[in-house]
């Protein structure tokens, strides 16, 4: 099992729209994400190829690791 325990929170912006969320880990906001796509974005989702899935999970793999730390 993976413990958070050291990670603070990032924040991450929609690709598709200015909304931005906040998360500790990759699982969380990939879940928060899946989320607004599936309620404001649906078509991107149910639209997008393999091909296109894939992308943008490697894109979304790189804007994650250097998304901005939260400080509280
Ligand atoms: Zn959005």
């Amino acid at each position: 099992m993976l413990s958070y325990k050291y990670m603070s929170k990032k924040t991450f912006k929609c690709y598709d729209c200015p909304a931005e969320f906040e998360a500790e880990s990759r699982e969380e906001i990939l879940g928060i994400l899946y989320e607004h796509y599936m309620k404001d974005h649906k078509e991107i989702i149910t639209g997008a190829s393999e091909e296109e899935k894939k992308a943008w999970m490697e894109k979304f793999e790189k804007d994650w690791a250097q998304a901005p730390e939260v400080t509280t």
